[in-house]
Order: structure tokens, then sequence, then C-alpha cells
């Protein structure tokens, strides 16, 4: 395997470099970079740019606006624009329900939903999980029934992302409880205007509103909102899932992580010598950085492996786990780093714009913050246990 980049994808890194020098906004890399709150707006002016740029949705075909870049062109994506301070793509839309419209949706679907996604028109938010249905998502009980032309759906979703935001949920119901769980799912696209949706906010270990329940009551939906057939949405869902389990591994983010935390340990002191010079922090810091190496090692290797078309197996599940507890290993260190400071945290320091005085330095405060929130790397997309599972089925044939 050759892990060196050839003279196109160096001259496609150039380019991703001068188009961030150009066009990314220095209020909004600022508010990245310190792991400070973002808005809606600030998403959504992101959006915009990368678009313009033809650079939003880079798993679609060109016919529908797309850039299919492949994925070592992506793989430099993250790393550069991690490095920039880029914020993340909300998946919602076009990472998770694009690629299913695009594949089983039909005509009606594709020239109705893909444009507003593109232009940002539509925000998507995920129904997937119930308050029963998590890691066991086929057991899922919100149900949909047929009258005439439209399907009467009753039930409740949970730990839906960013729904506050949302226009539109793409949800998995049930539609036939005769059958075997996983045969009586089906994929429906719903208008969160609609009556009968209630979204009620779900506040976070790190006091902020990113998570909601949202209920359905009596909720009419279309049936031309169906995806696909009847009863056969596991199919759709578990070729979503593929999409969202990619990228969970978090490389580039870590290493931005982990550059901050070196640089947060150079400044604070440890018995008047920096703490980055502390034998036993120093040796912290190295063994994340050695753990990170070779998952980048191994993200590049799995990267190779797909390079002609294939997609990743069981090989993104390991990645999944061993990514997110770095990731989580880097916040703790940074917690550690600010030491008592972690404690005490006011809410409004998340704010770029917050003008009051500080606990501490302007960039601890988000780092307690940041440590509760990311508590979540290891439970959504596929929670670690169930990664593991995976892993030692598929790849120690366990
Ligand atoms: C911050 C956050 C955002 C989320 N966003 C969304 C969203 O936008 N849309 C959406 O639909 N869902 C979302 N989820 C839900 C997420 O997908 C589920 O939380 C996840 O699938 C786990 O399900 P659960 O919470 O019901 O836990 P459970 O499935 O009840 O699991 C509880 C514990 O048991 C373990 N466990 C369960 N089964 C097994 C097994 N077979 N073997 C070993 N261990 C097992 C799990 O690993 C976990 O530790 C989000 C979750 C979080 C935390």
């Amino acid at each position: 395997m050759n892990m060196n980049y050839t003279a196109e994808e160096l001259a496609f890194r150039d380019e991703v470099c001068a188009f961030l020098d150009e066009k990314l906004p220095a209020d909004i890399a600022a508010k990245v970079k310190g792991f400070r709150r973002l808005s809606k707006e600030d998403h959504q002016r992101w959006q915009k740019i990368l678009c313009e740029q033809g650079w939003y949705a880079t798993h679609w075909p060109e016919e529908y606006g797309g850039v299919e870049w492949t994925p070592v062109q992506k793989h430099i994506w993250d790393e550069e624009s991690c490095r920039y301070g880029v914020p993340r793509s909300i998946p919602f839309g076009v990472n998770m329900v694009a690629p299913v419209i695009i594949k089983f949706g039909s005509e009606e679907q594709k020239q109705t939903y893909l444009p507003r996604i593109l232009s940002g028109e539509d925000w998507w938010c995920q129904g997937y999980s119930e308050p029963g249905a998590g890691s066991d998502l086929a057991s899922l009980k919100t149900r949909a029934v047929r009258d005439g032309d439209h399907y009467i759906v009753n039930g409740q979703k949970t730990w839906t992302t960013l729904g506050q935001h949302a226009n539109m949920i793409f949800c998995l119901v049930r539609t036939n409880t005769e059958v075997k769980n996983q045969e009586g799912i089906s994929f429906l696209l719903i208008d969160m205007d609609t009556p009968g949706i209630t979204v009620r906010p779900i506040i976070t270990l790190d006091g902020e509103h990113e998570v909601n329940e949202v209920f359905f009551e009596d909720v009419k939906v279309p049936v031309e909102n169906l995806v696909g057939e009847e009863d056969k949405g596991w199919t759709y869902a578990k070729y979503l899932l593929t999409y969202e389990r990619t990228g969970l591994a978090g490389i580039g983010m870590s290493k931005a992580a982990l550059s901050h935390l070196k640089n947060l340990a150079s400044r604070r002191l440890k018995n008047g010598r920096p703490l980055l010079e502390d034998p036993s922090f120093s040796q912290r810091i190295a063994k994340v950085e050695i753990d990170l190496t070779a998952a980048a090692i191994s993200n590049l290797r799995i990267i190779a492996s797909v390079e002609g078309g294939g997609v990743p197996g069981a090989e993104s599940s390991m990645l999944k786990v061993k990514g997110t507890e770095i990731r989580q290993a880097i916040n703790d260190l940074a917690r550690r780093a600010i030491g008592p400071y972690a404690l005490p945290f006011l809410e409004e320091e998340m704010n770029m714009d917050y003008e009051g005085d500080f606990l501490s330095d302007k960039d601890a405060a988000p780092l307690s913050a940041q440590y509760f929130n990311n508590r979540k790397l290891s439970i959504f997309g596929g929670s670690n246990e169930i990664q593991k599972n995976i892993v030692s089925k598929m790849i120690l044939g366990l």
C-alpha cells in the first residue's frame, strides 16, 4: 500500500487550502477553534459558501449537484478543514436522507428535496431512536396507519439532534405489526410544521440544547412522502447507517483538539513550569498522540482499501471505537489541564460575544462543556459496545 499522496492529490490539497484561506469567515473559524457555540445562521452561511464552491454534497452524483470526491480527497478535506476551523457539517440532510432519496426515492422526491437540501431551505433531523429503541432499533413502536391517501402517525422519537431547528424529519415508523420487527418498518419524510408534532428540549450534561424529544399525535402524512415501498424501510435505514458511520472516527478533529491541548498545556503552569513539561502529563499526551497516529494510519489503510470503489467493512467499527476513545481521552486531558477551573462553569462563556468576567482563561471556558458533551461520541452512531460486538464477530471471528 502506498500512503504518499499523488501529484493530483497534492494539487487538490493546495486547492482546498487556497479556498479555505480565501473563503472561510474568520468569525466562524474563531468559534470552531475556540469550541464556542455556533448559531444556525453560522451553519447556513458556511453551507452557502460551500455550495457556491460546489463542495457541499461530496457523496452525491454530479447530476444532482454533488461532487464525487474520492476517499482520499474526502480525507484531505477532513484533515485540512479541521485544521482551519471549519464547522462540522450537519449531516442529516446532505449525508443521511439525501443518499436514501437518491437511491430509493421517487423522481418527485428527488426533484423536491435534493435542491432544497443544497440551498439550505430545508433543515432535516433524524427520527430513528425511541425511548425503548436505540441499539435495538428494530423494536421501534411509532405507528403509521394508512388512511386513504395519508398515514396517521402516533408515537415518540427521542435524542433528535437539532430538531429544534428542523423543518423536516425522516422517520422510521411501524406500518405492520403482524410480521417480524424488521419487516414492518417504513421510511417517512415528515414536515415538522404538520399539526400534532411537538418538539421538547432535552438539556444535556453541558447545559446545551442539542437534542430533543419529538411527539407525534395523529399526524397526517401524505402517502407520497413514503420512501420506496411500505414495510421495506429497514433496508433503507441500514443503507443510511453506512453513511452515518462514515467519518465517525473524527481523526481530523482529534488532531485539532490535540494541538489545542498542547498549546493550553504549554501556557498553564505546574510548580512554576509549563504543564507540558511535567513528566506525568507529557507522558499522557504522548500516549494519546501515539494512539492517534496509529488510528490515522489505520484510517489511511481503510481508505486505500476502498479507493477502488469498495465499502468499508467491520474495520470502520474498529475505527469508531478507537477514534472516539481518543477524542474522549483528549477532552479528559484538557479538563485536567484547567484543573479546578473545570468545575465552575458559566454557560454564557460559550458565546463568542460574551463580555463579562471569565472564571479562567478564555479558551478554558468551553473545555468542561466539551468534556461532558463528548460523552455522546461513544453512544451515538451505534454505541461502542455494539461496535465491539461487530469487531469480535466479523474481525476476530468469535
Ligand atoms: C447526543 C446524542 C445525539 C443523538 N442523536 C440522535 C438523532 O439525531 N436521531 C436519532 O434517531 N438518534 C439519536 N441518538 C440516539 C443514539 O443513536 C442512541 O442513543 C444509541 O443508538 C444507543 O441507544 P440507547 O440510548 O437507547 O441505549 P441502549 O440501546 O438502551 O443501550 C444502553 C447501554 O447498553 C449497551 N448495549 C445495548 N445493547 C447491547 C448489546 N447487544 N451488547 C452489548 N451492550 C449493549 C449500550 O452500548 C449502552 O451502553 C443520539 C444519542 C445521543 C447520546
